[in-house]
């Protein structure tokens, strides 16, 4: 799951990003009001962490407009702004969650998996699929009732396409939710990685679609 962060402040920024990244989640960081803007209109992501007090743009302007544009992206401020007044404006100016600083980081990513939980329209905390059951929150998973061992990535790339079973995604957006800015990618690493999870779920688990990408069908 590929997560914007918006936070000016470099060392709160700098452990929010390094301890996301080692739950799993792609980070991008931008320190921002129009950085966050220009962001959200070049890339897509699956959620957004929102400061309040930015330089260009507050926070909260930046979450309104995002609004009126009907964008839906699930939003968590993570603020110092810390009164009930700041809590009830920002909620209903659109965000889902509120966060208030200083916090713990396992608080942050626990709140963050429940947001992504919610818009994929899961109650329970694991990802059950068919025979194959990952748990978000502690990367386990077992297939035919037996523990999978998965590398970090591995276990990214299957979520993405738990996530959206029966879509066409292309090796770009495979891609762009497993690697942040300034991340190095490798010209065939998807191929391998999906090589990978074919041997440990067999051959027909992830469809090439010819031309366009891959897929995991849908169970019925
Ligand atoms: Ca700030």
């Amino acid at each position: 799951m590929r997560l914007l962060l918006v936070e000016d402040d470099s060392m709160i920024g700098d452990s929010v990003r390094q301890g996301l990244r080692q739950d799993g989640f792609t980070v991008d960081w931008v320190r921002d009001g129009l950085g966050a803007e220009l962001a959200l209109h070049n890339e897509v992501y699956d959620l957004l962490v929102l400061d309040l007090g930015l330089p260009k743009k507050d926070g909260l302007d930046v979450l309104k407009t995002l609004r009126h544009r009907g964008n839906r992206i699930p939003v968590l401020i993570l603020t110092a702004r810390d009164t009930v007044a700041d809590r009830v404006k920002g909620l209903d100016a659109g965000a889902d969650d509120y966060l208030v600083k200083p916090f713990d980081l396992d608080e942050l990513a626990a709140r963050i998996r429940a947001l992504l939980r919610r818009q994929s329209g899961r109650a329970e905390p694991a990802i059950q699929f068919g025979d194959l059951r990952l748990n978000p929150a502690t990367h386990e998973v077992t297939f035919q009732g037996k523990p999978l061992s998965l590398s970090a990535r591995e276990f990214s790339l299957l979520e993405v396409f738990l996530d959206r079973p029966g879509m066409v995604l292309s090796r770009e957006q495979l891609e762009e939710k497993l690697y942040g800015w300034g991340e190095e990618v490798e010209s065939n690493t998807v191929e391998v990685y999906i090589h990978a999870l074919r041997r440990k779920l067999g051959q027909e688990f992830i469809k090439n679609v010819r031309g366009v990408g891959y897929m995991v069908p849908k169970r019925s």
